[in-house]
């Protein structure tokens, strides 16, 4: 008896031991994979509770997908096969047994590590097959995401089994919603008729004295949209706020209505705002929610397999209560005129412009206002610095330009003084010498010819110098006017060029008329037109030097005149080029010795053909020649106005060219 106690004992401690063996065993190394070591393929098998995925599954499918791939390491494959059950027929246990019967065979010499079920169906499923030794997934590894409720495992199905799930903090959200909205003081609650939504009603009951103010809950609980309107149209008064969870369906034809529907529906009958504990209102035009993200779910169980694989299965990660998230629709937050400083710090609020802010209204007017008025301030700023800058250089510039006449204008004088002094000494000293000649009867009829021929002369340049200058203030005043008559232009400038040609025969040069065409008419100020060609002659003459040619030249082109008078003297520089045509300018002073004049006279002729609605060019190299090209337009005027003055051509030839040197060189 004592030995058969004695066994007994025995017996019972080597069992005892066995069993906490056993049950050390089952808490710690459950999850304990060796796959990284030994393996390098995860065999993956994703089981899910529809035929059809909702917009939920694929969103916890794709958290899982990507998370899984984003965090593999390097040298793991992964083989991963999807499974979905058919809705419709779970609770049929025929379609069970050949749903199992279709895994057994597809997987029968194939390893599964790892299965991830989606769904309370799947769940319910692999709930049961862990422990029926019968199919492919007895004792395998099964990760659950997607249960709406927290169903109880028995100890020998939880060493296979994890779930995980979302942390139930239903008091947490109606607080919020009471300190969001001070107003309110009843809260309704819409379930369908689930056991996931008689979870929530149970645990809201049992958590009234964890409201932060005194509050009325109402339940409404029906799986028809009809039901649930009725009801809400009864108990609906200002200051209340709705929250809506579950999925409802139509009486009419039985079938779920979709979210979106649902909260227009509701909206219908109430103006009061609405909540969501689900996902799938969120976007259904909900002021927020408190919500699990599925993708969150779907990445969390992802990471749950990775860090098992690395050596972490302790018990009580079992059961994983992963946080919903607060979200909330911009829009709606002030539309119901939401306090947002009361908005949980780390909600994510869906809709928002990009440059928006999350700020109480009369905070965002006041943040726009100023953000606005500094980025008006600030646009201002760079604007005025730019016109400053820009009146700057402009002042600058004007400076150098007036700086520049100015001393255009005093080279001018100097020059002036100089050309009106010269012509005037010769004709003082020259009438002198004469009177005292005549005193002493001391001449004859040459000598007091050549005497006065330089009176008339030096009289007729500074005539000239006159004549400039109240042209170049008349065009400075904008009164000079054109006498226009049809005329022939060939026949104009042919004239001029002879009654100069004893000018060029005194320097040596030789001046040569040629034309295209005998006859080119077309209207033109005679006199301006003689005095332009007369002025580019005198230029001509003047910086030529004795041998040297002038060809004056006519031609029509298209319906302009081109007249040309082409040197081969002494050329100006190229940086002079543009210069040449300014008021007083002469190209310099070395150039200078050769003849008199005041740089006034290519000023004159370049605005005469501006008159004329032509244009002067000039191409010119220094040693080689300068060649000045006129164009004028060829058209007829209307009133031909006859010139009745009488003109003494050779007299407007004497005057113009009254600063060429004639003395025979
Ligand atoms: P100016 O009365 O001094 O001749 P213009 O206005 O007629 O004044 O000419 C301006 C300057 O252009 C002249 O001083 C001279 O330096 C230059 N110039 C004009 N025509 C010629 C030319 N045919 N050859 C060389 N230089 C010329």
């Amino acid at each position: 008896m004592k030995k058969s106690l004695l066994k007994y004992i025995y017996i019972r401690i080597i069992n005892i031991s066995i069993a906490i063996i056993l049950i050390l065993n089952s808490s710690f190394k459950t999850y304990a994979y060796d796959i990284l070591n030994n393996n390098k393929t995860l065999n993956i098998v994703i089981i899910s509770s529809h035929n059809y995925q909702d917009e939920q599954e694929k969103q916890l499918l794709s958290g899982l997908y990507n998370t899984l791939e984003k965090l593999k390491p390097k040298d793991l494959d992964l083989n991963m096969e999807y499974e979905s059950l058919d809705k419709n027929k779970i609770t049929n246990n025929e379609y069970i047994d050949s749903f199992n019967k279709l895994l057994n065979t597809k997987y029968n010499d194939k390893e599964i590590d790892e299965v991830f079920t989606v769904g309370d169906d799947a769940f319910n499923f692999a709930k049961q097959q862990v422990l029926n030794f019968e199919s492919i997934l007895y004792h395998k590894k099964v990760i659950s995401i997607g249960l709406n409720r927290n169903v109880d495992l028995t100890e020998e199905e939880e060493k296979y089994m994890i779930r995980i799930l979302s942390a139930n903090k239903e008091p947490l959200w109606i607080n919020i919603i009471l300190y969001l909205q001070d107003n309110i003081d009843t809260v309704n609650i819409i379930l369908d008729g689930s056991e996931y939504s008689n979870d929530i009603k149970h645990r809201i009951e049992l958590s009234k004295n964890l409201f932060y103010r005194d509050v009325k809950i109402n339940f409404i609980q029906s799986n028809y949209i009809e039901d649930i309107k009725q009801d809400l149209r009864k108990i609906n008064k200002n200051n209340q706020a709705n929250i809506i969870v579950g999925s409802f369906k139509s009486k009419d034809n039985n079938l779920d209505i979709a979210p979106n529907t649902i909260v227009t529906d509701i909206k219908s009958i109430t103006k009061n705002p609405i909540y969501t504990y689900s996902y799938e209102y969120i976007n259904s035009g909900v002021i927020g929610g408190y919500v699990n993200i599925p993708d969150k779910q779907g990445e969390y169980a992802a990471k749950k397999l990775y860090s098992m694989l690395n050596g972490d299965g302790s018990k009580d990660s079992i059961v994983e209560k992963i946080e919903s998230t607060f979200i909330f629709n911009y829009k709606e937050i002030y539309k119901y005129k939401l306090d947002t400083f009361r908005i949980p710090e780390g909600s994510l609020i869906l809709n928002k412009p990009k440059f928006a802010l999350l700020l109480p209204m009369p905070l965002k007017v006041i943040g726009y206002t100023i953000i606005s008025s500094i980025i008006i301030i600030v646009i201002y700023g760079v604007y005025r610095l730019i016109k400053e800058k820009q009146k700057a250089k402009k002042n600058k510039q004007l400076y150098e330009r007036t700086k520049e006449r100015e001393k255009l204008k005093t080279d001018f004088i100097v020059n002036m003084s100089h050309e009106l002094r010269t012509p005037l000494n010769v004709i003082l000293s020259t009438s002198k010498l004469t009177e005292l000649k005549i005193n002493k009867n001391d001449y004859d009829n040459k000598y007091l010819l050549e005497k006065l021929e330089q009176i008339n002369k030096n009289s007729n340049r500074l005539l000239k110098l006159v004549n400039n200058l109240i042209d170049i203030t008349k065009f400075e005043l904008g009164n000079y006017e054109l006498k226009l008559e049809n005329l022939n232009v060939v026949e104009v400038v042919e004239n001029i060029v002879l009654a100069s040609v004893d000018y060029s025969t005194c320097k040596n040069i030789d001046l040569v008329f040629d034309t295209e065409e005998e006859e080119i008419i077309t209207a033109i100020d005679k006199d301006k037109i003689e005095r332009v060609i007369l002025n580019l002659l005198s230029n001509a003459i003047k910086f030529t030097g004795s041998g040297g040619n002038i060809y004056v030249h006519t031609k029509r082109e298209k319906n302009q005149v081109i007249i040309s008078v082409e040197d081969n003297g002494i050329g100006i520089p190229k940086d002079k080029l543009s210069e040449i045509f300014n008021r007083f300018y002469q190209v310099s002073d070395t150039l200078k010795k050769y003849e008199e004049g005041s740089g006034i006279g290519l000023c004159i002729v370049e605005e005469i053909i501006n008159l004329h609605n032509g244009g002067i060019s000039v191409y010119s190299e220094v040693n080689k020649g300068t060649k000045f090209e006129i164009k004028l337009p060829i058209y007829t005027v209307e009133k031909n106005l006859k010139n009745l003055e009488t003109r003494d051509v050779q007299q407007i030839v004497r005057l113009e060219m009254s600063d060429v040197d004639t003395k025979e060189k």
